[in-house]
């Protein structure tokens, strides 16, 4: 006949078990995802990476807003001068695409970049022979108080994965303010004038940043790599905000 004990753990026995489920965790999935903070094997889970806000395509040609229809202008774009030719993002500025940039921007956790952010908008460049890779610069009194510039970071990783050089040579004139509580032309009117080059950055130019919002910023400095010698200029964020 068939006994059944019932098994009764120590405190010590069920800390140890905590700890060996635990290093078993570690093993299957060392780290957590940015996206929902539950463990994972990689920076993000199976469910987040099912649930990227990808922009898609139909898409705006010039300014990459999601259409209808192929466009080469779009409702958005059409009545807007923008200094660059072309403006690409893989995701949009929502969910999972949100957690990405603020694991980056706000808690400098760098592996969502050489992993999510650099392939992924790889992925959506459709030009290519760039001269320069070129970072949206940030003013050096916010880079002190962060740390780093995240568009440097992103800039960085790209030009590794296309194999062609960054330029520093943009940089910040003056502090302009936080774009976020802006209209659009406010935007304009807050980065007229805010970039300026330090020798010349020539031939085709790819301009990266973290998110692309009106375009107004992106403008602007294509704008300035234009008086630097740029014959053209295209742009690549990671988000953007439609
Ligand atoms: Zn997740
Ligand atoms: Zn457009």
């Amino acid at each position: 006949m068939c006994r059944i004990h019932a098994v009764a753990f120590s405190r010590e026995d069920r800390l140890s078990l905590e700890t060996y489920f635990s290093a078993l965790a570690d093993l299957f999935y060392p780290q957590f995802c940015v996206g929902c903070g539950s463990r994972a094997s990689d920076v993000l889970c199976r469910s987040c990476f099912d649930n990227l806000p990808h922009v898609g395509s139909p898409r705006c040609a010039r300014c990459g807003h999601p259409t209808a229809f192929e466009a080469f202008v779009c409702d958005e774009c059409k009545d807007v001068d923008f200094a660059f030719e072309t403006a690409r993002a893989p995701l949009r500025y929502e969910g999972v695409g949100k957690e990405i940039i603020h694991a980056l921007k706000y808690r400098g956790y760098f592996p969502v970049v050489e992993k999510i952010m650099a392939p992924m908008m790889e992925f959506v460049i459709e030009e290519n022979s760039f001269d320069f890779v070129v970072p949206v610069p940030m003013h050096s009194s916010r880079r002190r108080k962060r740390g780093f510039n995240q568009a440097e970071v992103m800039a960085r990783s790209v030009s590794r994965k296309i194999n062609r050089p960054v330029s520093d040579k943009l940089e910040v004139v003056r502090r302009v303010r936080d774009q976020v509580e802006l209209t659009a032309a406010g935007r304009r009117d807050n980065v007229r004038g805010a970039f300026r080059h330090t020798g010349r950055i020539g031939g085709k130019v790819l301009l990266v940043d973290d998110v692309f919002t009106t375009g107004s910023t992106m403008s602007e400095c294509a704008e300035t790599l234009r008086l630097a010698g740029a014959s053209e200029v295209h742009a690549i964020s990671f988000c953007r905000t439609c």
